[in-house]
């Protein structure tokens, strides 16, 4: 193993990505597995870079000749040629190749601006003075040693973003041979890298060895709690019934065919093919969009199910024993998926799945989108068998409060539960595609963590509310089922509104109807919204989702806490995850997130953290 020759703090000189670009940078930390220095770019970026990229600072500054001048002059007259690509000098000896690189990396760590730009982009609020050739160049912001070049849809642009680096520079177009070998360059990086996981989350193995166990108790606790009459958290803990009563075969059966049936509906060549991002290691991979046409299969099933009688009650009388089924099917899966990790290529593990710890690894996943041929394991189970029993289980419900109430027809409460439920579970499956882009998607690997959250919590947690009301019933008046429908329908606008701006300018952000947003530039080529919902209030869309949340639970009234689970849970649930998401965007967009943060200073929790 190579010895490290820089220290931490050291200031050197750190290669930009994708391009022979040098910045001054300081190490902040030296991985011995994968043998990359951490590095610290000076608008507080933060990025891993190989030992090759990484040169003492005065690497360049010794390498000054007199002949400088000339060299620059030669450097920036070749980058300016549409013949420079075709130079076939460059690839006949291997030793004048490198000798010119190395000229080339003093001439362009000294000439930057060297690299000109079709068009050249200033950050919000920061006053920049840009001239190429013969004007004379200045910058006044504090990303003065960064020069974004934005250049619309560039083969460069493509190509890394495809590689999912932190960074891009849009290069000139007649660089197209150049960047072709950068681009095989930069992938058999990534492959060597082999995508070992930097930091751990949710605690560690420590936090990950408690969740595996925490979750499960947790849920079966909130089920025996809602049972009882008096569902009050201080007559904690509740009864624990015999353990061989909690169990039943034909639980696990129903939940396995239920799998299955999704699965079937699942694979159906009905609905379009479309592609997902490009992946870190460079694929792209293809989904079915056939989410909404499966729960319409689904209803139809179901509504023949109830014509022939078909008692729906069987869900509220067993309903732990269908959890308790789901978290064994789940587990099972978990051990698969963590087995068959092993055996597929280094490229295709998860970025956070890969620390070396069992417990950890099997928490959070270790393989980013396992398939059985083209059967996608992790993007079936986010929004079909989970979300799809969501709804059939807070059905289940809905009849078996008719039918231990004795009534007629369901009570107001139950049918806003069930309708505001619906509405949710139908506008995720409508816009199935935008998963496409989620963490869950692209970052996060599968395993007991996704597993658990899409097949047991989503769908047994979710419906607490609707249990709840089974024995417990709270007559609304018309007036306050008004005012919390209103309420729904806020937060269902801002959830909404929210993210389908964002998917929208993800996909196309030269869309004419986003027009009007203003945005900030970051030095990855993509913007940050600062106006329309992304300028209210940073992370608009988990406003709205909160919104709805406590909209779901009022139907219960005040009487308990339990049937708030949801709204406590899901409050926490988007505090780290916001957390977590602004780490995130500052790592990657380093000074732009900040000023991002600076013109949008609204948050939805401020003081938290
Ligand atoms: P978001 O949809 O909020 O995505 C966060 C990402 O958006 C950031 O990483 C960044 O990614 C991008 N972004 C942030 N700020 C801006 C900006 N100003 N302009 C443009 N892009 C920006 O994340 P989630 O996946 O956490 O949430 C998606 C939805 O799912 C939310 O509505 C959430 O409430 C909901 N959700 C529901 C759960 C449930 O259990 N009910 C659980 C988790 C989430 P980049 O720049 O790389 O594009």
């Amino acid at each position: 193993m190579p010895a490290k020759n820089f220290s931490d703090g050291e200031m050197v000189m750190g290669r930009w990505p994708g391009s022979h670009l040098y910045y001054e940078v300081q190490v902040t930390g030296y991985n011995k597995s994968t043998q990359l220095y951490a590095v610290k770019y000076k608008d507080g970026t933060e990025l891993n870079l190989k030992e090759s990229d990484v040169k003492p600072l005065n690497y360049f500054r010794t390498k000054k000749t007199p002949s400088r001048s000339s060299s620059r002059q030669r450097s920036r007259s070749r980058s300016h040629s549409p013949a420079r690509t075709q130079t076939p000098k460059r690839s006949t000896s291997r030793g004048r190749e490198t000798k010119k690189r190395v000229q080339k990396e003093e001439v362009q760590k000294e000439e930057l601006p060297a690299v000109k730009p079709v068009h050249w982009e200033n950050i919000t609020n920061s006053k920049t003075t840009y001239v190429s050739d013969n004007k004379e160049e200045k910058e006044e912001n504090n990303t003065k040693n960064i020069y974004r070049v934005v250049e619309h849809k560039t083969r460069r642009e493509i190509v890394t973003d495809q590689l999912g680096l932190p960074y891009n520079l849009r290069a000139r177009k007649e660089e197209g041979k150049h960047i072709e070998l950068e681009r095989k360059d930069a992938c058999l990086r990534v492959k060597k890298q082999s995508l070992q996981t930097p930091e751990r989350e949710f605690g560690g193995r420590v936090g990950a060895f408690f969740m595996i166990f925490l979750l499960p108790v947790t849920l079966i606790l909130l089920l025996l709690m809602c049972a009882e009459d008096n569902a009050s958290i201080l007559s904690f803990p509740p009864p624990i019934p015999a353990l061989q009563t909690l169990w039943s075969s034909t639980a696990l059966g129903i939940f396995v065919l239920w799998f299955l049936f999704q699965a079937l509906l699942y694979l159906l060549p009905i609905g379009k093919v479309v592609e997902g991002v490009p992946l870190a290691n460079g694929k792209t991979l293809k989904y079915r969009i056939n989410a909404f046409y499966a729960f319409l299969l689904c209803a139809a099933a179901l509504g023949a199910a109830l014509y022939n009688e078909v008692n729906l009650s069987y869900i509220y009388d067993n309903l732990l024993q269908l959890a308790i089924a789901a978290m064994v099917f789940s587990l099972l899966l978990s051990i698969y998926l963590y087995v068959r990790s092993w055996r597929v290529p280094a490229d295709e593990l998860a970025p956070g799945g890969n620390s070396g710890s069992f417990v950890y690894d099997f928490f959070i996943g270790r393989e980013l989108n396992p398939r059985i041929k083209n059967f996608d394991l992790k993007y079936f189970c986010e929004l079909r068998p989970g979300l799809m029993g969501w709804v059939v289980i807070n059905l289940g419900l809905l009849f078996a409060e008719m039918s231990v109430q004795g009534r007629d027809i369901p009570s107001l409460a139950m049918i806003l539960v069930n309708s505001f439920q619906l509405l949710y579970v139908l506008d995720a499956l409508w816009n199935e595609a935008a998963i496409l882009t989620t963490m869950d998607i692209v970052h996060d690997g599968f395993g007991y963590m996704l597993t658990f959250g899409d097949l047991v919590w989503v769908p047994f947690a979710y419906s607490l509310q609707a249990f709840y009301l089974v024995n417990h019933p709270n007559e609304l008046s018309w007036p306050v089922a008004l005012a919390i429908i209103a309420l729904n329908t806020v937060g269902y606008i801002v959830f909404r509104g929210a993210n389908s701006q964002k998917n929208a300018f993800r996909r196309n952000p030269h869309d004419p109807k986003l027009a009007h947003l203003k945005t900030i530039p970051t030095a990855t080529g993509k913007s940050l919204l600062v106006s329309g919902w992304w300028g209210f209030v940073r992370h608009p869309n988990y406003l709205g989702d909160l919104i709805m949340a406590l909209a779901w639970s009022l139907p219960c009234g005040f009487t308990h806490i339990l049937p708030y689970f949801y709204v406590i849970y899901f409050t926490c649930l988007l505090i780290h995850r916001e957390a977590r998401d602004e780490h995130q965007c500052r790592k990657k967009y380093g000074v732009a997130w900040n000023q991002y943060c600076q013109q949008v200073r609204y948050r939805i929790f401020p003081y938290i953290y």
